[in-house]
């Protein structure tokens, strides 16, 4: 018997590049890898802890930390 379908448990840590630092940075958001694919990010903004601004980011500046 296998239970393998308890993908509620998998939360990975959301990450968006950093335009000034050209690193990336934890949003303190965490998400589903399967759910977070499929959503619409756009107008999210996150205090960046490399640069001390505020940047909006989107589906093209983010990704996964697994
Ligand atoms: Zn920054």
């Amino acid at each position: 018997m296998e239970d393998s379908t308890e993908f509620e448990d998998q939360l990975v840590d959301v990450i968006v590049r950093c335009p000034v630092t050209d690193k990336f940075f934890p949003t303190g958001i965490t998400a589903v890898p399967e759910s977070f694919i499929s959503s619409q990010l756009e107008g999210n903004s996150s205090r960046c802890p490399l640069c001390g601004q505020t940047h909006r980011w989107g589906d093209s500046e983010v990704a996964l930390d697994n």
